[in-house]
């Protein structure tokens, strides 16, 4: 497969000088981890004390990696990637609040980006994620087997009514729905949830993804499973296929309970695993749709080989490629330009409410994790080129 990724002039179009030079100077800041982990601290406590930080984190960190602070925001950019060719995914990255009411807010502008989706070609997906909807004790509780009180369980069946509505308008205005993958733990009661709303909503074609993590060992085994169930039954399967984003979390908490980890043993392993993945999906693609949610250069260019093997349009609409914007633009862009599908994350939300998204993508793109140092030889490359 011609290497494509490698164009900066393509991946970086869309940046002037002073943005590209803006996006060299974060990708410095962030390279370096005890700076993230004072500024995170220090930016925490900041907002805490309702000091007049929010206008530093948006003009730095917020901006790069977010759309705006609400949908309506957001469009500058939508539109403004699209003439590209990229689309976006519109992603209320608001976390960590576990109330009825936030639950019910949620559900709310999930709903209305199914609405914006609907109107604009630039946005071919809506997004939500399953704790965004409902209390993570309660996925828990599900997945380890115990049982509600009665009070649990109209909670619980609330979550499913927020689920079910939501699936039903994405089914009924045709826009396709991807649902996030998080820890383990309450993974189990999440996907059942899914694998249902498939069962009602996919039966002419994927409306609703469920999220597949490779870096779990057992994801493909759970892949088989999914599709054997969806041919005896006669429904679609629609899949975001990503490695995960909890590895930590998830090794630290088999480790204190002393059970085995459901993380891949090494990197290698969860590259094989997810690869795997996409290998089984394009060859079973007849009953499939797959989003590729990965950073991964290797992944991409194996993908659009077997696209290419098993004969496939490089727009066919059941495959598409993800990134999250702010992030691996070389191979969003470079995707597009050559003609494939390709839709970025765009995160909105108050600024002090996307922080813990903010602070995740700091922290993976430290120097131990090791994307910024991809991010930052692109930048660099393409200073070069403009001999800046
Ligand atoms: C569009 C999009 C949507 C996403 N949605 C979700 C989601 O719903 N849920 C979610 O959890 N994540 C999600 N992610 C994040 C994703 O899971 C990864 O954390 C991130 O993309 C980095 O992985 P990568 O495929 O880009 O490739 P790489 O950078 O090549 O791989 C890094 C990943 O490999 C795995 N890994 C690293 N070291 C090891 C090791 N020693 N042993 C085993 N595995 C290892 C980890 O998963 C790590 O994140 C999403 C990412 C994108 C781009």
């Amino acid at each position: 497969m011609e290497k494509i990724f490698n164009n900066t002039q393509v991946a970086f179009e869309l940046k002037s000088d002073t943005q590209l030079e803006r996006a060299y100077f974060l990708f410095k800041m962030i390279e370096i981890q005890p700076l993230v982990r004072i500024g995170t601290a220090v930016t925490n406590f900041a907002l805490k004390a309702h000091l007049p930080v929010e206008g530093l984190i948006r003009s730095t960190v917020f901006d790069h990696f977010c759309g705006g602070v609400s949908e309506n925001d957001c469009l500058r950019v939508v539109d403004n990637m699209f003439t590209k060719g990229v689309s976006s995914v519109l992603d209320y990255s608001v976390e960590g609040k576990e109330d009825e009411k936030q639950f019910d807010a949620a559900l709310d502008m999930t709903i209305k980006t199914i609405e914006f989706a609907k109107e604009r070609l630039a946005i071919p997906f809506a997004v939500f994620k399953p704790t965004g909807f409902g209390r993570f004790a309660l996925y828990q509780k599900i997945g380890e087997g115990k049982s509600f009180t009665a009070e649990e369980q109209s909670e619980w069946d609330r979550v499913v009514a927020r689920f079910d509505k939501v699936c039903q308008i994405a089914h009924d205005k045709d826009v396709a729905l991807l649902i996030d993958g998080e820890e383990s733990w309450m993974q189990e009661a999440a996907d059942d949830l899914v694998t249902n709303m498939m069962r009602k909503y996919n039966k002419e074609k994927a409306i609703v993804f469920n999220t597949l993590q490779m870096y779990r060992w057992d994801r493909l085994d759970y892949l088989k499973k999914i599709h054997a169930l969806a041919k005896a039954e006669g429904f679609y399967i629609g899949m975001k296929l990503v490695r995960g984003a909890y590895m930590e979390k998830e090794n630290n908490r088999a480790e204190e309970n002393g059970y085995p980890t459901p993380i891949c043993a090494t990197k290698q392993a969860t590259d094989d695993n997810y690869d795997a993945a996409v290998v089984y999906m394009v060859d079973n693609i007849e009953r499939m749709a797959i989003f590729a949610g990965t950073h991964n250069e290797n992944s991409s260019y194996r993908l659009m080989e077997l696209m290419n093997e098993k004969g496939l349009e490089k727009n066919d609409s059941r495959v598409f490629f993800g990134q999250l914007f702010g992030m691996s633009d070389n191979i969003s862009y470079n995707l597009a330009a050559a003609g494939y599908n390709v839709a970025k994350y765009l995160p909105f939300g108050p600024v002090r409410d996307v922080m813990p998204y903010l602070i995740r993508r700091a922290e993976e793109n430290t120097s131990v994790a090791g994307q910024t140092s991809r991010e930052l030889d692109l930048i660099k490359k393409e200073r070069a080129r403009r001999k800046l």
